[in-house]
């Protein structure tokens, strides 16, 4: 019976764990494993390695009802990187909140093939730059002479500017500003070697069949790309060539049935070498091209 009632109160991070795991199920979570997991680890300062090594660890009462706090959010469809207040991406860690879309693995596809583009001394612009995670990536990852992202959002930039603080140590040469305006606005009068961008490009029609985490918490200027999802490209392809230099090179994310449309668009704005390429799940993720060359 003793037994029995420290058993009750002294709960084991296993079964923490299944009992997250099993609610966020219910919630209809869709890693509910990991999710649950990783916030765990969050209030308990556990690691993965440090969970498996003793999974019947006990924990206080303290800690299991600050995991029912942060159980009951994901419940209610909060993304975990909003819980956790920071998202993963190319191997660092970002600052997200509400105001900036979270950064996505596809993204990632964006980066790496920019990265193929960019040299040592290059100019760099990111368009709607949101959390920074591009912008601030290629400048970890490569000496860039200048990089600028725009974003029309202020609260965007507040958390841009907060993560170049955080990697600030990491930047392998010219550290990147942000500037606050519509799309190519804030570049006007500066020409760039590379412009990367991931643009809103989900039809509105679309947004309220999406993911709760995605509809309700991710910002919806972040997503919406108009009514057929292409409004940014239009306004993108027609204004890049002012913003680069001469055999510069434009990437965009895009969606996975937009290839053929974007290409059409930077082909009608004189763009050359246009190249679709995939992201890991096998969709069309990125558009490239080339200003002014043919
Ligand atoms: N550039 C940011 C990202 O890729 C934000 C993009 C956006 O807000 N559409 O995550």
């Amino acid at each position: 019976m003793t037994g029995e009632n420290i058993l009750g109160r002294m709960t084991s991070v296993r079964q923490l764990a299944a009992m997250g795991t099993a609610r966020l199920k219910a919630a209809g979570v869709e890693c509910a494993d990991y999710d649950a997991k990783q916030l765990l680890f969050h209030c308990t300062g556990l690691t993965e390695g440090t969970y498996l090594a003793d999974p019947q660890r006990r924990v206080t009462q303290e800690v299991q009802d600050r995991y029912d706090r942060l159980i009951h959010f994901r419940e209610q469809r909060i993304p975990l990187q909003h819980i956790l207040g920071h998202a993963w991406f190319y191997g660092r860690e970002f600052t997200v909140n509400s105001d900036v879309l979270i950064p996505r693995p596809d993204t990632e596809v964006l980066v790496e093939e920019a990265l193929k583009a960019i040299r040592p001394g290059d100019d760099v612009l990111d368009v709607c730059t949101g959390s920074g995670c591009i912008l601030l990536t290629i400048a970890c990852e490569q000496k860039i002479r200048t990089g600028l992202g725009t974003d029309i959002s202020a609260k965007a930039l507040a958390v841009a500017e907060q993560n170049l603080t955080r990697l600030a140590g990491e930047m392998a040469g010219g550290v990147p500003a942000f500037a606050q305006g519509d799309l190519l606005d804030p570049a006007a009068g500066k020409v760039f070697d590379v412009i990367v961008s991931n643009p809103p490009y989900i039809p509105s029609r679309v947004i309220p069949g999406l993911a709760p985490e995605v509809r309700d918490h991710d910002p919806l200027g972040a997503l919406d790309g108009g009514e057929d999802g292409l409004a940014f490209y239009r306004r993108l392809a027609a204004g890049a060539e002012k913003a680069l230099k001469p055999g510069g090179v434009i990437f965009l994310e895009i969606g996975y049935d937009q290839a053929q449309a974007v290409s059409g668009l930077l082909r009608d704005a004189s763009f050359t070498d246009i190249t679709v390429i995939r992201d890991y799940g096998g969709n069309d993720r990125v558009i490239r091209g080339v200003y002014g060359r043919s």
